[in-house]
């Protein structure tokens, strides 16, 4: 069998370019044009880097960003108060804390901080308490793991009843990832660093979410024939035939699932556009509400 790919760039490209049409809809109906607020804490390279693409996918759908900036050495008090000024500002809609914050700072508390009405990345502890019980919906959903069900739905609208295994129990993806399945009506597996067998716990999986960290931990003979494979691993080995010495690879043997699994998500290219598609898409729903408040 040779899996079919899920092209996670073209599903983001149209849902960015749908948020596009609608903001200048929303715009020339004489609303505010919506805005994002970044908040970045310290000089991690590689959370620059994704502030920056965060901020220019906005400039592309014709959001406005406010990027704000903060020294390592901020105080908790300092972030918090940035936070909330940003929660009494009419011109933002969405308060987008970049994670992880430095060392020593309280991620529970910062996060606790922002407006539920302006939690676009979905990590507030109230929105992520709604995502896990029965009858309520939080207001947001993690832009990663909505991304994950979009693609997922994108090639088996109806998950009911079927086992998902999903790998990592992280706040960011694992968890929400697997509380979405359930909500869709899926029996779901959750695995972890200490459980047993693992290699045969995937084998039932009709549907796998793989997020762990581990270049090409899942191997093809993990996988159920005809599974639909969602690799949300993002790993760096050396590849001195590649200008930068490295290249990408998931969580998953791509070369050897491809041959197994019904439907797979490449990496890059799968999974990773998806998640500023939805970070935009509920700064567009954050600024609808906000009005609708008025
Ligand atoms: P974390 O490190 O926070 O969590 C990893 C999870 O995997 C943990 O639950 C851990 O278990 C589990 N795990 C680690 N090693 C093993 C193992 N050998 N066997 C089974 N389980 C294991 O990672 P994140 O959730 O933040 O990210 C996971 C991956 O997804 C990364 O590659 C990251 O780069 C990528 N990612 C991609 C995004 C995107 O596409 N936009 C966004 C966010 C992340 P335990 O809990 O026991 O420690």
């Amino acid at each position: 069998m040779t899996a079919q790919l899920i092209d996670g760039s073209a599903i983001a490209e149209q849902i960015r370019a749908q948020v596009k049409a609608e903001v200048a809809e929303w715009v020339a109906a004489g609303h505010p044009t919506p805005g994002l607020a970044t908040v970045l804490v310290g000089d991690n390279p590689a959370s620059a880097v994704y502030v920056r693409s965060k901020q220019k996918a906005c400039a592309e759908a014709g959001i406005q960003s406010f990027g704000h900036t903060l020294p390592a050495t901020a105080s908790q008090q300092e972030v918090e108060d940035l936070v909330r000024r940003l929660n009494a500002d009419p011109a933002v809609n969405g308060i987008l804390v970049q994670l992880p914050l430095p060392a020593g700072l309280d991620e529970e508390g910062v996060l606790s901080a922002i407006s539920l009405e302006k939690d676009v990345d979905g990590f507030h502890p109230v929105n992520m308490g709604r995502l896990a019980q029965k009858g309520r919906d939080p207001l947001f959903v993690p832009c990663t793991p909505a991304g994950c069900m979009y693609l997922l739905q994108s090639v088996q609208p109806h998950i009911e009843g079927l086992n998902a295994v999903v790998l990592g129990r992280s706040n960011i993806v694992g968890m929400p990832v697997a509380l979405l399945l359930v909500r869709a009506n899926a029996t779901v597996t959750i695995c972890h660093s200490r459980t047993r067998n693992l290699a045969d716990v995937v084998r039932q999986a009709d549907v796998l979410i793989a997020a762990v960290g581990r270049a090409e931990m899942v191997r093809g003979d993990w996988i159920k024939p005809g599974a639909i494979v969602i690799d949300v691993g993002i790993n760096r080995v050396e590849d001195p035939s590649r200008p930068k010495g490295y290249r990408l690879v998931g969580d998953v043997a791509f070369e050897e699932a491809k041959e197994v699994a019904g439907f797979l998500t490449p990496v890059p290219g799968g999974v990773g556009p998806m998640t500023i598609a939805m970070l935009i898409r509920n700064t567009l729903t954050a600024a609808q509400w906000a009005a609708a408040k008025k």
